[in-house]
């Protein structure tokens, strides 16, 4: 999971890394007493913001109002912010690149630096230098690669170290690494991506609870488990004549929440006349399912029609769950696909 700035530095502050102070704002949002200069931030989960209008350095009040509307409907990259990041703006003398990642090819966790940090890091590749963590002077290394005082630096790359471990991070980007006018470090920008795998261990942070969902343009919305299924199933609307509305593997273990989710948003997509939901239950439960379908109809407003085929853990009760609710099963995906081929003429 990557988080957005304002995420990413919060866990930066509960580890003691200095970041500029700020407050998050909703779009649109009109922010209480500010002291200027600020920079207001677009929080979109994608880079280059800064070349794209979405970091803007703020004077005056009178430019403020302006600013907030602007960024706020300001997509970048195919995404709209639903919050903005207010910060104090910090007097820029240099620029630095740093990040912590996991490289897996070779089994460690390695700093990669750059004297030359902002937006146009990527034109600077001869001053990368990449360092293995574990290397007994890698913060001397470090200092002279970035010609900060080793006493200045390695502090904050202590924190940044601790920072990665206790969250079981893959990526800590810190760009710029700001050296203020005043001769102090501060991460100005973050990037964190979080370790999917570690999500039991860190219930506080804000996971995502629905499956990644592939809009394809169809009139046939499919929801199912494993990636073959949600295949063969669109195979299987696609030879009938029909097109799908979307590519769905909703995993195992499936709660109500995210089924709901799911189902909430494939049921906006436009043109979706109905939804199939195929579901071979092994580690997922069909009651769970059926629980989730029934909360589903009970709360999705205009729900389209759903042909559902259940099979595998805990069938029958799923069946009496969804017969007590008025809800019936199909025998089979064929009966699914032929009664969505009849809803999408
Ligand atoms: P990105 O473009 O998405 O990586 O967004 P950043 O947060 O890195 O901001 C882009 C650029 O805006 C930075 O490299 C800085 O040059 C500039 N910038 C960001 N915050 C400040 C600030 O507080 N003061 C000043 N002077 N410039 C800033
Ligand atoms: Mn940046």
């Amino acid at each position: 999971m990557q988080l957005l700035e304002y995420q990413a530095k919060r866990l930066l502050k509960l580890a003691g890394v200095p970041i500029p102070t700020g407050r998050i704002i909703g779009v649109n949002e009109v922010p209480g007493e500010v002291t200027f200069p600020i920079v207001v931030k677009s929080q979109v989960p994608v880079g280059g913001r800064g070349k794209l209008g979405g970091i803007r350095i703020v004077k005056n009040n009178e430019e403020l109002g302006q600013v907030i509307t602007d960024v706020s409907a300001l997509s970048i990259k195919g995404h709209l912010p639903s919050h903005l990041l207010l910060e104090q703006a910090v007097e820029i003398r240099r620029e630095l690149y740093l990040s912590l990642q996991v490289n897996r090819d070779d089994r460690r966790i390695e700093w990669i630096v750059s004297e030359n940090g902002g937006v146009e890091v990527e034109s600077h590749s001869e001053s990368v230098v990449i360092i293995d963590c574990k290397d007994a002077s890698a913060h001397e290394k470090l200092s002279n690669a970035l010609d900060i005082p080793t006493k200045m630096l390695s502090p904050l790359l202590a924190q940044l170290e601790h920072c990665f471990d206790d969250n079981d991070l893959l990526l800590l980007e810190v760009n710029p690494l700001v050296l203020t006018n005043s001769n102090t470090l501060i991460c100005a920008d973050a990037k964190i991506i979080v370790d999917d795998n570690s999500r039991f261990r860190h219930a506080a942070f804000d996971w995502p609870d629905a499956a990644p969902i592939k809009p394809l343009g169809g009139t046939v919305g499919v929801i199912a488990n494993g990636a073959g299924m949600a295949m063969s199933t669109m195979d299987a609307i696609y030879a009938s004549g029909a097109k799908p509305a979307n590519f769905l593997d909703i995993g195992g273990g499936t709660g109500e929440d995210v089924f709901v989710n799911n189902l909430r948003f494939i049921n906006g997509l436009s043109g979706v006349t109905c939804v199939i939901v195929n579901i071979f239950a092994g580690i997922t439960h069909c009651d769970d399912i059926a629980r989730g379908i029934i909360a589903a109809k009970q709360q999705i407003p205009k729900l389209v029609p759903l042909f559902i085929r259940l099979e595998g853990t805990n069938r029958d009760e799923a069946a009496k769950l969804l017969s007590d609710a008025g809800v019936s099963l199909e025998p089979s995906l064929a009966f699914c696909v032929i009664k969505a081929g009849k809803v999408a003429k």
